[in-house]
């Protein structure tokens, strides 16, 4: 590790830099939907109000959690974002009926699998009470969570997923308290069990239908859409229980429509082409004396995460997706003449990630090992040395733009054949160990001389070279946080968060780094950044100095990630912090509650690991040692307790110096 970093990497004078500019390069403004924005004192500050711009700083909640005694990594929770949020998307659906005159009402409903956690459900629920916000749920847990919820008996919940008896049979009794209860027939299947159900508890019942649509969504959650779809009923299938019910003489159970093109819809078209196509069904369905009332288009409602790939990228706002939603159905409705339905929809991503932030100490930076400046090799250096050394030398000593590209590549291609060439020696055995450490000291310096002296030859476009020297230069900052646990989707599908440090914005960042975990995985990495760079292999840091924290800032952690953890390494769910903004608080805000993270012994019991029998079997290992004499009785014990004692830690580093080895 090297505290001593030569900003090599970045040529420019940072005079100039200023806050703005740090909001600038990490995106800030295009991800933080205005709830986060860098303060003239080179902090990020949270914003989270409609109706105030009342500010605090992220640094400030991170110093206050752990003065009451908390560790990091830590998850932030902002719980007015949540509020603010859920106001944001019932207003533009408030605001799309109104402007198109629309005749029915809009009602959302917050799937809850994006984020279970009770206080997270608890707040959005509470925001949304004046608008009639519901719950969705895709799962016999979830279900048993948000039936409690249902106080009003107007408050929707809608069932997804597939369901099995148990299921249908406890909505079917929630529907005798008189709740407002739609399971969505996911399969025709499911269709016959719960006629059956009902039959047999001689109950009324309500439901709606998943359509497969032939319109399929874009991007990575295509295939949750479209006829590939692992759900939906088919038009085919459709006839067939709109026929059975009439037999059934029970036409009027059928309430609802649904489709969902899956998670992060990248294009509005795509979305008014699906609300067309149901509508028509919709309009079908009323003509035939059904009395379809909801119309629900499902989740998917963008999150700007600021990334550049066609894939990823959001090209609407809040308030196009309302409008394109409104402006379909009412189309369809007018030309065929039927009522305008209530509209529901299922946004979950869109209600949650802009609420949470997880804040990471970095533990060290890693740089390539580099030579002293004033390097000379000793009398009887290897030849190799030698040549390295002069060169070192020559470009040390070049000014700006006194070697050309081409020359600089040349000498690039040859100090990559120098490089190998002395691997292949010392394995051999011709180059000692300390001259083949001097070639690798020496190889690294010179390959950032080469890169800063490009930097001023300027070619374009760039060489492969060049690009290879950036990537081969970039710094490893290693990060207190587990990728598997927090930021599972960056792994499993390669989705890009925005990252930022939380501090030092109004100093220029001139180190690039590429941020690794505490897993011994290879993959335990962040490998692709928000950035405005064009390369988002890296992203731009600073130089730690030592003894002074410099923390991170992962946003948009609030929709799947910071509930979907996965315990790679045994690494657990982090500590985390509730956060009010008040004004008549110190710093602005207050903490309403800590939740410390998972401790080791807790990890250890998912997977069978149990204290007292790991404390029986570490008993029976000092004692043996003691009873041959090779430790004295209280040393051994002290082993025991200091063992015991880290069941009681939390899973990642401690940066505090706490029970360390006790002298005997
Ligand atoms: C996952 C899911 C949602 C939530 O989707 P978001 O993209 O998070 O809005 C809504 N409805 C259904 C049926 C889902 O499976």
């Amino acid at each position: 590790m090297s505290h001593d970093q030569q900003d090599v990497q970045a040529s420019d004078s940072s005079a100039d830099w200023q806050a703005d500019d740090a909001a600038e390069l990490y995106r800030l403004e295009s991800w933080s939907d205005g709830f986060f924005v860098v303060d003239d004192s080179g902090q990020v500050a949270v914003q989270p109000l409609d109706d105030s711009d009342l500010r605090f700083m992220i640094m400030d909640v991170v110093d206050e959690a752990i003065k009451q005694g908390m560790t990091l990594p830590i998850l932030l929770r902002f719980q007015d974002v949540l509020r603010a949020r859920v106001q944001r998307i019932n207003h533009a659906f408030r605001d799309a009926i109104e402007e198109n005159e629309y005749q029915g009402s809009y009602r959302g409903v917050y799937p809850i699998k994006v984020n279970q956690l009770q206080e997270v459900v608890d707040e959005v629920f509470d925001a949304g009470q004046p608008f009639n916000l519901g719950l969705e749920c895709g799962s016999k847990s979830e279900l048993i969570a948000a039936l409690p919820y249902l106080k009003d008996d107007n408050t929707l919940l809608i069932c997804n997923g597939v369901k099995d008896r148990t299921m249908l049979s406890l909505i079917l009794s929630a529907q005798r308290l008189g709740k407002n209860v739609i399971p969505v027939m996911e399969k025709f299947a499911e269709f016959e069990e719960l006629m059956e159900l009902a039959e047999a508890a001689d109950t009324a019942t309500q439901f709606g239908v998943r359509i497969r649509l032939r319109t399929s969504g874009s991007g990575k959650w295509a295939d949750s859409g479209g006829y590939r779809s692992k759900f939906g009923i088919s038009l085919p299938e459709l006839i067939e229980i709109v026929e059975q019910l009439k037999k059934l003489g029970r036409s009027d159970a059928f309430v609802l429509l649904h489709f969902h093109l899956g998670s992060q819809i990248t294009n509005v078209q795509i979305l008014k082409q699906a609300a067309k196509e149901i509508s028509q069904i919709y309009a079908e369905l009323v003509n035939r004396g059904l009395p379809v009332r909801y119309l629900d288009v499902g989740g998917g409602l963008g999150v700007d995460y600021s990334v550049d790939n066609e894939e990823g990228a959001i090209h609407y706002s809040l308030q196009e997706y309302a409008n394109a939603i409104v402006t379909s159905v009412a189309e369809v409705c007018d030309q065929r003449d039927v009522p305008h339905p209530i509209l529901v929809s299922e946004s979950g991503r869109a209600i949650t990630a802009h609420h949470s932030v997880l804040v990471v100490e970095t533990l060290g930076a890693y740089t390539k090992d580099r030579i002293a400046d004033n390097f000379s090799p000793a009398n009887d250096a290897d030849d190799t040395v030698k040549r390295l050394a002069a060169l070192h030398e020559e470009l040390r000593n070049a000014k700006p733009g006194e070697w050309l590209a081409s020359e600089l590549l040349e000498a690039y291609h040859t100090i990559d054949a120098t490089h190998r060439d002395a691997a292949t020696m010392f394995r051999l055995g011709f180059l000692a160990l300390e001259q083949d450490a001097l070639v690798e000291r020496l190889y690294w310096s010179i390959c950032s001389l080469l890169l800063q002296h490009l930097r001023y030859a300027a070619p374009d476009p760039r060489p492969p070279e060049f690009i290879e020297l950036e990537e081969k230069l970039v710094d490893q900052y290693l990060c207190d946080f587990s990728v598997f646990q927090s930021v599972l989707d960056h792994w499993a599908i390669g989705q890009a968060f925005p990252i930022m440090p939380l501090q030092r914005l109004a100093e220029k960042p001139t180190r690039r780094a590429l941020l690794v975990d505490l897993t011994c995985d290879s993959d335990g990495k962040v490998s692709e950044y928000v950035s405005s760079n064009e390369d988002k292999s890296f992203l731009e840091l600073h130089s730690l100095k030592p003894g002074e924290p410099y923390y991170l800032g992962f946003f948009l952690m609030g929709a799947y990630q910071d509930i979907m953890g996965d315990a790679h390494n045994l690494f657990g769910r982090v500590g985390e912090v509730h956060v009010y903004a008040d004004q008549e608080e110190e710093g602005n805000f207050w903490i309403e509650k800590t939740i410390p993270g998972i401790k080791i012994q807790d990890m250890l019991a998912q997977v069978q690991y149990f204290p007292n029998d790991l404390q029986r079997r570490m008993n029976e290992l000092i004692k043996a040692k003691i009873e041959a004499g090779e430790i004295r009785p209280k040393r051994g014990m002290q082993i025991l307790e200091q063992y015991l004692a880290c069941f009681q830690q939390e899973t990642y580093y401690d940066t505090r110096r706490t029970n360390e080895v006790t002298k005997s």
